[in-house]
């Protein structure tokens, strides 16, 4: 099974990748499906249930919605994320869906999107059924799909779905372990982002691949533009405010004083702050995390949840480290996505599966690894980088407060942004060798999701979310 670093970087929409973006996907594959056998016009009715973590925070993430838009023909890369409310809501309203944007049918909201809080499907928690009936009330076709974490899908009735979509393409430097990748490093003499590019080539040229990664690096841009200007209260019902804007203000004012001050040697000297990077890093953060959160477009990195992670470290790239450049945008995401690889492959970076530490840890980890890579670090030292930024982030459950992605998850992301940048640093003092592996530190990870109680893991049953009142 290969996996590319645009597996790993998508463009989506708020405010999750497994809750959101996944049900989208899915419900969009279940129209096709029926369009593409022939079914589409004898359906009068498509009903669709949601099962697990789904279930129980699907309203908060917006999960029925997004089935709505998906069974509509929409997809989370080119869906208006200024439209889809009312989309959805004119849908409720007239009563009626268009099945793959063209095949009309009855639509009620209350019986045809059911949540199902206390109910799972067997092969993982995010579980989806849907259900097409024609006009006796026969069930046309029925399938079911899981959503297993950024943004990925599989068919729970196709032969042997399990952990990942199949691709069986033949890559010239597979690795499953970050053992493997360090060996292909150390006897081929090439960087982490060596390796990724080699392997990329087999689908894309290198033209192709680095217009499609800067793609990436633009919609990132834009998104944290956007979460710098929008002001106002986050949906939901938490009534959290944006914090992003005035934190903006903040520093670009600083910021002006400070260059006033140099220019004109009179006045008193402001002192520079020597945190004032870290602030920058936690507004890149805040701004991505408060668009998703608002339904906003936004890369998916490897999570919704976790977007703002590797945007907020790539924008410090760009903005402290002196001569970066377009080249080291392309080479810290594809080091970031060697290492989402591996989370990907030997655990999980669903928070359903396995809490917060498979979603803001891996992003951490994904983040430390880039920054170390263009910083200049071996293949050792970017290994030890992500082994830090996941190490630190062990056992982080999943517990977001009214099933939204907003508290904790926004300001985590501030957090984990920071420590991803002081991974790579610390990682760049040493020479690559350390005592806990990456690999070792993974199937940590993974042992202690399996071992997290259900209500850690994106139920919004536990932790903050029983212990914060909404208001
Ligand atoms: S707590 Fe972490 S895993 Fe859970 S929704 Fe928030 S960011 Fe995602």
């Amino acid at each position: 099974m290969a996996l590319s670093v645009l597996d790993l970087f998508s463009v989506g929409i708020g405010p999750s990748s497994s809750h959101t973006v996944g049900p989208m996907r899915a419900a969009k594959l279940f129209a096709d499906g029926l369009k593409g056998d022939g079914q589409l016009s004898s359906t009068v009715r498509v009903q669709s249930e949601l099962f697990g973590s789904l279930g129980a925070t699907g309203r908060g993430h917006g999960s029925d919605k997004a089935v709505v838009l998906g069974l509509q023909g929409l997809e989370p890369e080119t869906v208006n994320t200024f439209t889809a409310d009312d989309q959805v809501a004119a849908a409720a309203l007239d009563a009626e869906l268009h099945i793959g944007g063209t095949h009309r049918v009855d639509f009620n909201w209350d019986e045809d999107v059911l949540l199902h809080r206390r109910k799972s499907l067997p092969a993982h928690p995010n579980g989806m059924t849907f259900r097409a009936l024609d006009h006796t009330g026969a069930v046309l076709r029925e399938r079911s799909y899981y959503s297993i974490g950024g943004g990925f899908v599989v068919d729970g009735d196709a032969e042997g779905a399990d952990r990942v979509v199949a691709d069986d393409t033949v890559l010239p430097y597979p690795f499953s372990t970050a053992d493997e990748l360090l060996e292909i490093c150390r006897r081929e003499d090439m960087s982490i982002s060596d390796v990724m590019l080699a392997n990329e080539l087999t689908w894309r040229t290198e033209a192709e691949l680095r217009a499609k990664l800067l793609d990436l690096w633009s919609v990132m841009r834009e998104c944290v533009q956007n979460g710098c200007t929008a002001e106002g209260i986050l949906p939901g019902g938490l009534n959290v405010t944006r914090r992003a804007p005035a934190l903006f203000r903040t520093l670009t004012a600083s910021a002006a004083t400070a260059e006033a001050a140099a220019g004109t040697p009179s006045l008193v000297q402001v002192p520079a702050d020597p945190l004032l990077a870290m602030e920058w890093v936690n507004l890149f953060a805040l701004a991505v995390n408060e668009e998703n959160a608002a339904g906003g477009r936004i890369v998916t990195a490897p999570t919704n949840g976790a977007a703002g992670i590797v945007p907020a470290v790539l924008h410090y790239y760009v903005k402290f480290v002196p001569g970066a450049d377009d080249d080291g945008v392309v080479r810290f995401l594809l080091a970031a996505a060697a290492v989402g690889i591996l989370f990907k492959t030997n655990a999980s970076i669903s928070g359903a599966e396995v809490g917060c530490q498979g979603e803001v840890g891996s992003a951490c980890s994904m983040a430390a690894a880039g920054l170390c890579e263009v910083l200049g670090g071996t293949p050792g030292q970017v290994e030890n980088a992500a082994e830090v930024g996941i190490e630190h982030n062990l056992g982080l459950t999943c517990d977001p407060v009214g099933g939204l992605v907003q508290i904790p998850c926004i300001e985590r992301n501030a957090i984990a942004s920071v420590k991803a940048i002081n991974a790579a640093r610390l990682a760049l003092h040493g020479d690559g060798s350390h005592k806990v592996s990456l690999d070792k530190a993974i199937k940590t990870m993974r042992d202690t999701g399996a071992d997290m109680k259900t209500k850690y893991k994106e139920t919004s049953r536990g932790g903050l979310a029983v212990n914060v009142i909404e208001c």
